[in-house]
């Protein structure tokens, strides 16, 4: 069972890849609202963890609980509702559709929840303000920055009020000032919408911007405590 007041936890994940062993026994847990950082060299099975928590990948063994459901005991349909309704994702390159503006970019998931145009454009709208990136609502990703562009991004990834944000390395391809801008307005939003964070990353000025840090080593977790 996991600990009272934990939103996702994950016990002994073990995930082979061949002959390699992404995961080697890794635990983990956040609760609601915390900002946790998956810290590790490349390789070392951050983001093999980060597929497990989010039900993309299903370890060869270990469980995941999500508010008290293991998501192995779900069917496939369960687990789909689960990451569309429950959970957001921000990836290192946003992955926005390019034939779309940028508000329908943040309004698509509401869209897809058969939200009306006008009160999914209205909420992106909101959430975009938020991330201070209001102005390129009609813009195309292709015409904005990659720090504009990650900060749409996570408006996305919020817009449906998920209780949990993912994000792997989310400032990966951006330099040091947008990333820390990134950052600032990732915490601050998904701190105001009371959604945890996973924090995919190998910086440490990242890192920085979480509660507590989980670092990952060969598959294998361990957890830090602030060095501070
Ligand atoms: P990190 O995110 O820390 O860079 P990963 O979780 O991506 O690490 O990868 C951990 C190990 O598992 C690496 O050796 C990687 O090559 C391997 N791996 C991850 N995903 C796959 C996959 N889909 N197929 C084969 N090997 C994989």
């Amino acid at each position: 069972m996991p600990p009272a007041g934990t939103l996702l936890c994950a016990t002994g994940l073990r995930k082979t890849y061949g002959s390699t062993a992404a995961l080697d026994g890794a635990d983990f847990s956040i609760h609601p609202g915390e900002v946790v950082a998956v810290m590790g060299p490349s390789g070392s099975g951050k983001s093999t963890l980060l597929h497990c928590l989010a039900g993309i990948v299903p370890p060869d063994s270990g469980t995941v609980t999500y508010a008290g459901r293991e998501l192995s005991a779900m069917n496939d349909a369960e687990r789909s509702a689960l990451r569309r309704g429950e959970f957001g994702f921000v990836f290192q390159f946003g992955q926005l559709v390019p034939e779309l503006s940028c508000v329908e970019n943040v309004a698509l998931p509401l869209r897809l929840t058969g939200v009306k145009r006008k009160q999914a454009e209205r909420t992106a709208l909101d959430w975009m303000a938020r991330l201070e990136v209001a102005e390129l609502g009609d813009k195309r990703p292709g015409e904005v920055s990659g720090g504009q562009g990650q900060r749409v991004a996570v408006a996305r990834a919020l817009v449906t009020g998920p209780r949990v944000l993912f994000a792997d390395e989310p400032t990966g391809a951006l330099d040091s000032l947008n990333g820390e801008l990134v950052m600032q307005l990732l915490t601050e939003a998904a701190r105001s919408a009371n959604a945890a964070v996973v924090l995919v990353t190998h910086e440490a000025r990242v890192a920085a911007y979480s509660d507590r840090e989980i670092v990952v080593r060969d598959g294998r977790s361990r957890d830090m405590e602030r060095a501070i």
